[in-house]
């Protein structure tokens, strides 16, 4: 039996999508996935698909954005953004280690204001109070921290472009999809396997910095040439998109957006509970309903947790060093019933303590 999944990333896959792209391995129209060409008309198909459903999904199909699946995981985008669209001076919100990295590369082409930060406290909350300017290029913000397991609930009202990293809550709920001007996230936290990092940009925002782009880094070479400039992750791709049509088969966001409150309400009522354990977001408006980070009050108590998620055939539970403690990462295709094995195991833990 497959181990109950809680993984950060990369993240669990639905059942019938592994099936489904594993027989792709072996025969994808008398070919393997893995021999096609990226230029063959079924390659083609696929990203065709694979574009349009990540569209459609967030509702922003016909309305002037464009869906690009490129290499370089999220980490890329910290820059390409910044290359595409920081001329003078752009905005961030630092809510965690991947903003820290993202206002980093930003610094190397422009000036960056940091108009908040939680760094002082290791993260564990989202602050508020902040003002955008409007002479900034942009604003760039994470929705989701996936480290430190706290979360955005409403997108911000700023009057510039917004400009977001949503690589651990992409398709896992509802937002206001259309006020954001550029939306990234690496595919392998919530749509597929790693190799692929979804792009969806606003075409209006294009073309307005006075800097040369190379090729490979330049959104408006990519959209131009269909997200084919060069050989595309072929089969990150194909995977992904069999994870949004599972998606779509089952009710879409809507859909999941339901399960994933339940997974989450599951989790932190247990951690509020148990008298044995503590969340890390104080705050539960942050509470992050992808990954829930918690911890035991009782350190000596570690080992025997510990044997016992082991053997309740749970993996991926550690949280990170930055952290510590544990970490349940609740991401779309993880199922109720895995959620139900952590809650169980952390009030057996209480029951014989
Ligand atoms: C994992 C993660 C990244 C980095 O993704 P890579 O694809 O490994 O570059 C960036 N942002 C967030 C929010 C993440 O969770």
């Amino acid at each position: 039996m497959l181990k109950y999944n809680f993984s950060a990333g990369p993240c669990v896959l639905p059942q019938e999508v592994l099936k489904k792209a594993a027989d792709a391995v072996l025969n994808f129209n008398d070919l393997s996935i893995l021999e096609i060409s990226h230029r063959s008309k079924d390659f083609i198909g696929v990203m065709d698909k694979a574009q349009a459903l990540a569209l459609e999904h967030l509702g922003l199909t016909g309305k002037g954005y464009s869906a690009l699946y490129l290499g370089g995981g999220a980490s890329m985008q910290f820059l390409m953004v910044a290359y595409n669209l920081l001329e003078k001076k752009a905005a961030y919100l630092n809510t965690g280690t991947w903003s820290d990295k993202a206002i980093k590369e930003a610094r190397l082409f422009g000036e960056v204001q940091v108009v908040a930060s939680s760094k002082e406290s290791n993260y564990n909350y989202i602050p508020k109070d902040y003002t955008v300017p409007d002479d900034v290029d942009y604003f760039h913000f994470q929705t989701n921290n996936t480290i430190f397991g706290t979360q955005l609930q409403n997108t911000p009202d700023v009057n510039v472009p917004l400009i977001c990293d949503m690589s651990s809550d992409i398709m896992s709920r509802q937002r206001d999809f259309e006020k954001y001007d550029l939306i990234y996230a690496g595919a392998q936290k919530n749509m597929g396997p790693a190799g692929a990092t979804l792009v969806i940009v606003k075409d209006e925002i294009l073309g307005k910095v006075s800097r040369q782009i190379p090729s490979m880094l330049n959104y408006k070479v990519h959209i131009e040439k269909e997200s084919m400039f060069n050989t595309p992750p072929v089969f990150p791709i194909y995977a992904t998109m069999l994870t949004l049509e599972w998606l779509k088969d089952n009710g879409g966001i809507d859909w999941i957006e339901k399960i994933n409150n339940q997974k989450a309400d599951m989790v932190y009522g247990e951690i509020d509970r148990n008298p044995l354990f503590t969340g890390f977001v104080k705050d539960k408006e942050d509470r992050s309903k992808m990954n829930a980070t918690f911890s035991l009050h009782d350190e000596s108590l570690t080992e025997r947790f510990n044997a016992m998620v082991k053997e309740a055939g749970i993996n991926g539970l550690n949280g990170h060093r930055s952290v510590g403690g544990y970490r349940a990462s609740m991401y779309n295709a993880l199922s109720v019933e895995s959620v139900q094995t952590l809650v169980d195991t952390m009030k057996e833990l209480e029951r014989t303590a």
